[in-house]
């Protein structure tokens, strides 16, 4: 195989606020492995609070570029296993490699990843659309700017009830809240009852990611579904999620790609737990993967391509949180940010 790279630092429409901080920038890293003339695409977007960078993804993809491109690739579950041995610490990194080798199996298999799983998407949930946290009159006017059947909400401030409050005022669709770790026990004991009352669907993330102990009392308490995102990162927080949320928010560049992701899934349904898969800003190219996913979804949220005012590629488009798909094989994408 051969494998090239480009990072990009992707300009959101509106800076990004949520309970851990602000961003104007999406870095992002982009990886291409071409295999018998065939080209597939993967995506690994930085986040400051999971400590890689994209230039840490770099220095690690060239102290062993050697070793991916030697080997000798047939399906993508056993080169999953090879990268998960072979960047132990960097699941960014495997996650993008991971998502490139599932659309080039796709493509040499000339089918969209979706046909391939034998997945049926005329039954999708919609995607979310997320409002950062501002002040409430911005979070309103956002709001207005995008007219969309399900909004994910940022919360994790003094003004929570006020803001959902007012975003109610003008909105008769489902609201989620995402609080990204940002409430004490006692908070969202007093929060998310009122948020039920203001038509919420569900709380992603209420406590700090290892508050087990809050969570299984909040879990009991809890008249709202909760989900947890930054405490179940790998496959095996699945497992300890059950009985302390009622589903996970799964993120694959967390996890490291597909190949996990979709165990994750079968190891949620198992524990009839719900599933979501959230995105991390990814452009259109993290976001194809999420989407041919999304019909073993209970939730979706993959609205990276609409928040980011730049791309680097075509192929999955929106129509009032339906995902379009553009038939093609594999991701169902055409790279165009060379
Ligand atoms: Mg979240």
């Amino acid at each position: 195989m051969k494998l090239r790279y480009w990072s990009y630092n992707l300009r959101f429409h509106h800076p990004f606020t949520i309970s851990k901080g602000t961003k104007t920038h999406q870095p992002t890293l982009i990886v291409e492995l071409e295999h018998m003339g065939v080209k597939g695409y993967g995506e690994a977007p930085a986040i400051a609070y999971y400590n890689i960078p994209v230039e840490k993804m770099i220095e690690d993809l060239e102290a062993k570029k050697s070793f991916v491109e030697k080997y000798a690739f047939t399906e993508p579950e056993r080169y999953w296993h090879y990268l998960h041995h072979l960047f132990p610490q960097n699941n960014f990194l495997v996650c993008a490699l991971d998502i490139a080798a599932w659309d080039l199996f796709g493509k040499l298999k000339r089918k969209p990843l979706y046909e391939l799983w034998k997945l049926d998407i005329s039954k999708n949930p919609l995607t979310d659309y997320t409002i950062g946290i501002d002040t409430i009159d911005k979070m309103v006017e956002k709001m207005k700017e995008k007219p969309w059947p399900i909004y994910k909400v940022k919360v994790g401030t003094a003004y929570d009830i006020e803001m959902i409050s007012e975003l109610r005022k003008h909105t008769d669709v489902p609201l989620r809240v995402d609080a990204n770790a940002g409430w004490k026990l006692e908070e969202a004991i007093e929060k998310i009852p009122q948020l039920k009352e203001l038509g919420v669907e569900l709380v992603e993330q209420p406590l700090a990611k290892d508050d087990w102990e809050g969570m299984k009392v909040l879990y009991e308490k809890s008249p709202l579904p909760l989900l947890a995102d930054e405490s179940c990162v790998y496959e095996q927080d699945v497992e300890k999620c059950y009985q302390h949320f009622h589903g996970i928010n799964i993120k694959l560049t967390k996890c490291s790609g597909i190949t996990p992701a979709k165990r994750m899934i079968e190891q949620a349904r198992k524990k009839g737990m719900k599933v979501m898969i959230g995105c991390m800003n990814e452009s259109t190219v993290g976001s194809a993967a999420i989407a041919h996913l999304a019909p073993l979804l209970d939730y979706v949220d993959m609205d990276g391509p609409l928040l980011l005012a730049e791309d680097v590629a075509k192929g999955i488009g929106y129509d009032n949180g339906k995902i379009l798909y553009s038939g093609k094989p594999g991701l169902g994408i055409d790279f165009v940010g060379k």
